[in-house]
């Protein structure tokens, strides 16, 4: 069980304490599990303060049938009826604001500035979404023949499995969930064991708002077990994955043998193209949003930063006095800029990268090793090798790269030259350099003059080993959709 004084003291104090919770939602029902419960960690304190249960693979079976039991009356109901649903989860996500972002802050270490934030961006979806479902339409195609109509109707895909990574414990699930269950689907979703809480509070506050039985489970425990059941069952029809192109790439060959429809959202390795013409506060503060949010643990973060030699020295100085103003500790302290990373995992990569670069040559800017603990110093480095392992892996962690480059061919090269196409930045004034970079480079989204790009109304995916699929707009809620045609003749 989970302590009073864990949940009452000045780092997590939720007002609505029912929204940390230790059971697992299954089938409507808030469930435990005969096995050894899983401990969820504060990753600046260390300490334990909450538990979820390692439910059997039965009881995710359970979920699974649940799912389905409740598909024809889901699918069925009007989707204003859905939308007023999804609109109520809205509301009450709204009114739950700060306890949520409070439980993100415990399980996730971001900062609360961020953590209020992703609540916002999160419960975006499910409001664009409430909208949405009344907005799916069908064609009529123009008849090759007299007498026939040939109609397009849209139909919920079914039953649908989500799995989530930690690093936006909140919006990550609402990204899928919204449009499935407003396209008619139901959903059964697996929280990241690393954070889990957030996941089981935002069901709680849908169980609220009248998401029936069944319609949204939440099975807790251990990924592979859970993954296996999902991935076997005839019953689900898609998988929708966050998370690591590794783990996207098992998924999608456990789901083969099944044809299910997959969506996946995998892992990135953004360039940052910086021009000599570009503004240099624009690049300085798009530098800094698109490496430093989420303390650089985001799928967009900027992982490497190409910079035009004419702007190279300038940019570097002032980009590196931004990065040694800032102070990474408590994400609960407001003197904090960034929180801790999220393990000791993701301590080590940061530190081998850094070590990497500069055994390669590289140049300290600012910043240096971890102090222990989950802090990571917000670092620069500059003159790092092309090669480094800083720009060829993700580092998810708040250490940021200069690489020198002279033309524009060389920038749009380097930035290719990799298997991934998440997202991109570029920084210039030129609408020439920014139509020609949008064009050539290789990814599913374009930041100019900006490292803020995500939002509900857009489609965010990638392309190449960055994965399938879009989440936000219209494209979003067709992943949830099959087509179906009909034939009509005799007219
Ligand atoms: P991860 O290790 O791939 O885990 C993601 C999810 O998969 C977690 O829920 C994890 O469960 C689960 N999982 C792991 N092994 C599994 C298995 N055998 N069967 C079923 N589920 C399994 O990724 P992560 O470290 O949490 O997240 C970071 C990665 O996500 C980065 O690569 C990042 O770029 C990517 N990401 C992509 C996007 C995007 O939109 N493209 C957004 C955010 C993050 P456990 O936690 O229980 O192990």
């Amino acid at each position: 069980m989970i302590s009073k004084a864990g949940v009452n003291d000045m780092r997590g104090s939720l007002t609505e304490s029912d929204l940390l919770i230790s059971k697992a939602y299954v089938a409507g029902q808030w469930t435990g599990s005969d096995a050894a419960p899983i401990a969820v960690d504060d990753p600046f304190t260390l300490e334990e303060f909450g538990e979820i249960p390692d439910l059997s693979q039965a009881q995710v079976q359970q979920a699974v049938d649940a799912a389905a039991d409740a598909f024809p009356a889901w699918a069925r109901k009007l989707p204003k009826e859905r939308g007023d649903i999804l609109r109520r989860w809205f509301d009450l996500i709204i009114a739950n604001k700060e306890d949520l972002a409070r439980l993100i802050t415990r399980e996730n270490g971001k900062h609360l500035r961020e953590a209020r934030a992703e609540v916002d961006y999160g419960a975006g979806f499910i409001d664009f979404y409430a909208d949405e479902a009344t907005r799916s339409y069908g064609e009529i195609i123009p008849a090759p023949v007299p007498g026939r109509r040939l109609m397009v109707e849209t139909e919920p895909v079914g039953v649908c499995a989500a799995i989530t990574p930690w690093n936006f414990p909140l919006a990550m699930v609402a990204r899928k969930a919204a449009p499935a269950l407003a396209a008619g689907c139901t959903m059964v979703a697996k929280p990241p064991e690393l954070t889990p809480l957030t996941m089981l509070a935002l069901a709680k506050l849908g169980e609220e708002a009248g998401i029936p039985a069944g319609v949204l489970s939440i099975v807790t425990g251990h990924a592979a077990p859970i993954g296996e059941v999902l991935t076997k069952s005839q019953v689900v029809r898609k998988l929708t994955f966050t998370g690591s192109t590794h783990v996207g790439a098992m998924l999608a060959e456990a789901c083969a043998p099944t044809i299910k429809r997959l969506s996946l959202e995998l892992g990135g390795n953004a360039p940052l193209l910086i021009f000599d013409d570009a503004d240099l506060d624009t690049a300085v503060e798009t530098a800094m949003v698109a490496k430093f949010r989420n303390c650089g643990q985001s799928c967009v973060a900027a992982n490497r930063i190409y910079v035009q030699n004419g702007i190279r020295d300038r940019f570097v100085k002032a980009f590196g006095t931004k990065v040694s103003e800032m102070k990474a500790g408590d994400g609960f302290d407001d003197a904090m800029d960034i929180g801790p990373l999220i393990d000791e995992r993701a301590i080590a990569k940061v530190d081998e990268h850094r070590e990497d670069a500069l055994s390669n040559g590289a140049t300290l800017i600012a910043g240096g090793p971890s102090p222990g603990g989950r802090i990571s110093v917000p670092t620069l480095l500059s003159d790092v090798p092309a090669n480094a392992k800083l720009t060829q892996e993700e580092t998810f962690g708040p250490l940021a790269g200069v690489v020198g480059f002279d033309t524009m061919e060389d920038a749009v090269r380097m930035a290719n030259d990799t298997p991934f196409g998440l997202a991109s930045y570029v920084c210039s004034s030129d609408p020439a350099t920014i139509a020609r970079v949008g064009r050539d480079i290789e990814s599913g989204m374009v930041g100019v003059n900006t490292g803020l790009i995500s939002t509900p109304l857009a489609p965010f995916g990638g392309v190449k080993m960055s994965g399938l699929g879009r989440e936000g707009s219209h494209h979003g809620l067709a992943e949830y959709q099959n087509l179906k045609y009909i034939c009509h003749a005799g007219l």
